[in-house]
């Protein structure tokens, strides 16, 4: 245990990356590195946060690196490996040990008489999962599982596959993280996608950011922060955990500031919300200004309000009906603390609004993100430039995925011009979203799981009820480029078909393929892979697609063959289906791809309204039994998403472990805890379960009394499969009710 960091970059992200790239096989890490986030190269496999027009000479961040190191690497999980160890035997190794084992090589199917993974053909995998395909009673009793990585044209194909076949079920990483975004400002400003771009940031005076560490999870970001902050722009944080990437930043590709140990600070205010308190910290900012509105009128943007929005005098009546008392007990913060951000929201003529996840994935997720959207309303900073909500995005394509079609409720509209395009009858049944996935598995209503990339088993709340859900399956099948929990908690068939990176060079019959990816700001970009496959064995995750659809509809109506055979046709298909994508081959080709065009960025609202809604939503009940703490899950530095790239998490000053919970210093005394000990943390869900995840260490940090923190996935053991936001059914990861158990010994 070291001091948490005060900064984030610097040497330590150099040297970092430096031990990533060694660690994994230097040379060949070194040299991809200058082609990714690059026009004509291959976008990062980590996170969606947009690329630059003016490009640097290295155009990536240390989780870059090590996204991409991880995919470079030397390693290999091979027929020789699963030959070494039964897979009782790899169940017990721990997350990083089993992604720690490299780079997937061949195809391979479980065998249940000896307990091993044993290689198998491409043809007979196909086969196979025809034929369970088959076998089932309804197609609802198939599952088809995307994660975030998955490109457009994957995508594209796997959701035509899956309505071929028959089924809305398609879970999806979104259902886990943003989902509460798009539902919340789906029904306030009619898009679930954020209405800003880079231009914006560079415009805004002031940028809030909510629930968000962009040094950990989004490192790029810290560069446009940079930049705002040195021309003077007011950043503001709210978070629970002091976080080293909202301080301060030095760029470790600036020599002069790496020379000077230098560091550009971030945030002109912090204020450490407690944690489930974001929804009353922003009501009480909305409070005082309309409090200040009526001595001194015109702070409100009437004109807009007017002419642009619906259900302001409503709103209005709720915020004045909800006490100080209430707002500033719920978030821990002081009324001159909410005083001083309302001002600097203000005084600034436009403004952004920032988030991630811890807003979204608590009961009162989707309530969160309309406050927000309300603030910014208050004073039209939605629809025009420097000004508007930012969800960030956490996978690479997470959001073109959905734009894809990955989604358990399709519209009409798009099911139309998929039926038209294809000469099919898509299914209308509203389809499982992960938490009704995992219920329907449980249950086995389900018995059939597809993973389209990702880590299920891990990623997912209630682990015990998930493993149990999996193996219920007749088979799971799961799509990927390294070993993980998923392979290892499996049905009782299973497949593992190993796919190629993004970074890997894609050759199909017509040459080369590029794909293309949508960032979390609507830019859509190819990204064309250069490296030579980690294994001659390894298919594209379009080739694997169309080879499951050839052997389940060997008679079409897909011609599956040329279509994989030129992505430039899928493309085709695109954007004979999806408004937005006309002239989509042409377009990727040029330099930085094109904007998806948002209605709300234009003011022009699809909503039932048809203006943008102020939301009155009543604030949550966050009372808690005595004793108790509220937790939140987060990630360490030395991770993304699920995978565990290291232990240890340098900006919070972790070495080596990551069973460790942040608490207050005065909290751990007054709970008798010393850094020493180990606790049991027990969760008090709403039905009644006991879950418990032993062996974590205290560790005394900067967070409000009352919270805690530990990360995920370790911790998704504690949350109950229906505790989850209202409306999204997103999994409530940041407000866990617990108590801890001092262990013996
Ligand atoms: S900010 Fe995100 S997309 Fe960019 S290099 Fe880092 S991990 Fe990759």
């Amino acid at each position: 245990m070291t001091k948490p960091k005060d900064s984030a970059g610097g040497w330590g992200a150099l040297n970092s990356s430096m031990h990533f790239l060694r660690r994994e096989g230097f040379l060949k890490g070194n040299a991809t590195l200058l082609r990714m986030n690059k026009p004509g190269g291959f976008d990062c496999p980590g996170c969606a946060w947009p690329d630059p027009k003016n490009h640097s000479v290295a155009e990536f961040c240390e989780n870059g690196v090590k996204a991409l190191t991880y995919e470079t690497t030397h390693k290999r999980a091979d027929p020789a490996l699963f030959a070494r160890h039964t897979v009782s035997e790899m169940r017990g190794w721990d997350d990083f040990t089993l992604e720690n084992t490299g780079r997937l090589t061949h195809p391979m199917a479980y065998d249940s008489g000896t307990d091993h993974y044993v290689g198998i053909t491409w043809e007979e995998a196909f086969s196979r999962i025809a034929e369970q395909l088959r076998s089932l009673g309804s197609p609802d009793e198939a599952i088809f599982y995307t994660s975030g990585r998955t490109s457009n044209e994957a995508a594209f194909l796997y959701q035509l596959l899956g309505r071929l076949y028959g089924t809305n079920n398609f879970p999806d990483c979104s259902n886990m993280c943003h989902e509460s975004s798009g539902v919340g400002m789906g029904e306030s400003i009619g898009t679930g996608k954020g209405t800003v771009s880079l231009e914006d940031f560079e415009k805004a005076d002031a940028i809030f950011i909510f629930g968000q560490n962009p040094g950990t999870n989004h490192p790029r970001m810290l560069t446009e922060l940079q930049h705002a902050s040195k021309r003077g722009a007011k950043i503001v944080s709210f978070n629970p955990l002091m976080e080293s990437g909202l301080l301060a930043f030095t760029h470790p590709q600036h020599p002069v500031d790496m020379l000077l140990n230098r560091s550009t600070p971030i945030s002109s205010s912090y204020y450490q919300v407690s944690v489930g308190g974001d929804l009353a910290a922003v009501r009480a900012m909305i409070k005082h200004i309309l409090e200040l509105e009526e001595s001194r009128p015109g702070i409100l943007d009437h004109a807009f309000i007017g002419d642009q929005t619906h259900g302001f005098d409503a709103f209005r009546a709720m915020v004045k009906s909800t006490s100080w008392e209430e707002l500033l007990g719920q978030c821990g913060l002081s009324r001159q603390e909410i005083s001083e951000a309302a001002e600097t929201y203000i005084r600034a003529e436009s403004v952004i609004c920032c988030w991630a996840m811890g807003l979204t994935q608590h009961r009162h997720g989707v309530a969160n993100i309309q406050e927000i959207v309300n603030l910014l309303l208050l004073r039209g900073n939605i629809g025009r430039p420097g000004a508007g909500p930012c969800p960030v995005r956490g996978h690479s394509n997470v959001q073109g995925d959905r734009t894809m079609g990955i989604t358990e409720f399709p519209t009409e509209s798009f099911l139309g011009a998929l039926e038209k395009n294809f000469g099919f009858t898509a299914p209308r049944k509203h389809g499982y979203s992960v938490i009704h996935a995992i219920k329907a598995m449980a249950e086995g209503k389900a018995r059939f799981f597809l993973g389209m990339g990702g880590n299920f088993a891990s990623a997912t709340p209630d682990s015990d009820l998930t493993w149990k859900a999996l193996s219920n399956c007749d088979m799971t099948v799961h799509v990927s480029t390294h070993l993980n929990r998923s392979h290892v908690i499996h049905g009782k068939s299973a497949l593992i078909l190993p796919c190629l990176g993004r970074s890997e060079g894609d050759y199909q019959a017509s040459g080369r393929q590029s794909v293309t990816v949508e960032d979390s700001m609507s830019m859509v970009h190819a990204s064309t892979g250069i490296n030579k496959p980690a294994s001659p064995e390894l298919w594209s995750e379009p080739a694997i697609v169309a080879g499951i659809g050839r052997a389940l509809f060997p008679d079409g109506p897909v011609d599956w063959e040329s279509l994989v055979g030129d992505y430039d046709l899928i493309r085709g298909r695109i954007e004979a289906v999806i408004p937005g994508f006309e002239g989509y081959n042409a377009r990727i080709k040029e330099r930085g791809g094109f904007h998806l065009r948002n209605p709300a960025s234009h003011r022009e609202w699809k909503t039932g309204t048809g203006k943008a809604n102020f939301s009155a939503n009543p604030l949550p009940d966050l009372s808690i039994a005595p004793g108790r703490l509220r937790l939140t899950t987060v990630r360490s530095h030395n991770q993304y998403n699920t995978t565990v790239y290291d232990y240890g998490d340098r900006y919070r000053g972790i070495e080596g472990e990551r069973r460790v919970i942040f608490l207050n210093g005065e909290d751990m005394r007054g709970l008798g805890l010393d850094e020493g000990v180990r606790v049991t943390l027990r969760s008090h869900s709403g039905d009644g379960v006991v879950r418990r995840a032993p062996g974590f260490r205290p560790v005394a940090y900067s967070i409000p009394r009352g919270c805690a923190a530990a990360y995920f996935p370790e911790t998704n053991v504690l949350v109950g499969i229906d505790d989850h936001a209202l409306k999204s059914f997103t999994p409530m990861s940041k407000y866990i009710e617990i108590t801890l158990e001092r262990e013996q010994g």
